[in-house]
């Protein structure tokens, strides 16, 4: 299954996929959960997939020109893991990392598919970075490796918009990570049964206006999803709506000679195979 969380006639609204429409959630099946968070807090992702199967035709919304909000707007804690591409490590010079390296944003720090990327007025140095956006349903502590994967209810595109100058002012990468509007999320989340198991070997690339700037593979990460589930738990509880991104690979602005910033009026993509394609338009604060 395939689900959005879209702007419907100013409402939003939980849309499942349908060919070229989506299912309007809160018609065919009106007493689950009228939000993407609360949805999965109520572990009712498989309810809305079947209720959608049966959808009257006054129920379908065109895909084409629907209007997106974050796949989940408000996610309890969005981890995110850093340096966790074996290629990009490298390419950025840093040792392979022996311990997940973990940050967290901001839900403020979201942006729709479609919806603007925020260029900062603080700085002008705007990178990109194509991640796996892996969405926890049930929650839970000291999740073991080979449960892991039971916890996830899907997957998603990011766009991890760090400024990078903000980003090293200090050794902790928060600042950076946290600008309003600076991170692509979107379109749907992907539920596992679409995807090889695993999600252990996908294509992940980044685009900027067209032009093809990171193209690898998820098989690089240093630290596969059960391995971070399984860091994060022994340590707090994942909670149902918590977002984990899985890092980067190489080719970002910055390890460019000359850097390649993202400008107004740029438009970057993510694309992963088997989950779809995340465009932000960039615009000036
Ligand atoms: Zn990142």
């Amino acid at each position: 299954m395939r689900i959005a969380t879209i702007n419907h006639n100013g409402t939003p609204t939980l849309a499942v996929r349908k060919g070229d429409n989506y299912v309007d959630l809160s018609k065919v099946a009106p007493d689950l959960p009228k939000d993407m968070l609360s949805l999965l807090q109520a572990g009712a992702l498989e309810q809305a997939g079947q209720a959608a199967q049966a959808a009257p035709d006054d129920a379908l919304i065109p895909a084409a020109g629907v209007s997106y909000l974050p796949v989940v707007s408000n996610p309890p804690t969005i981890f995110c893991c850093g340096l966790n591409y074996r290629d990009h490590a490298i390419e950025t010079n840093n040792p392979i990392p022996d311990y997940p390296i973990i940050f967290v944003r901001a839900a403020t720090s979201l942006a729709a598919h479609n919806a603007p990327m925020i260029l900062p007025k603080a700085a002008s140095d705007y990178d990109y970075e194509a991640e796996l956006a892996v969405i926890i349903g049930q929650g839970g502590r000291h999740i073991a490796k080979d449960k892991a994967l039971e916890h996830v209810a899907g997957y998603a595109c990011f766009n991890d918009g760090s400024i990078r100058s903000y980003q090293f002012k200090s050794p902790q990468w928060t600042m950076g990570k946290n600008f309003d509007a600076s991170g692509g999320f979107g379109p749907e989340l992907v539920t596992p049964d679409e995807l090889p198991d695993g999600v252990d070997d996908l294509r992940i690339q980044c685009r900027l206006n067209g032009e093809t700037l990171q193209d690898s593979s998820t098989k690089q990460h240093i630290f596969d999803v059960p391995t971070v589930i399984a860091t994060l738990t022994e340590v707090m509880t994942l909670c149902p709506g918590d977002v984990i991104i899985m890092g980067t690979p190489p080719g970002v602005g910055a390890a460019r000679t000359p850097p390649v910033w993202m400008k107004d009026g740029d438009v970057c993509e993510v694309e992963i195979e088997g989950i779809g394609i995340l465009s932000n338009p960039i615009a000036a604060e």
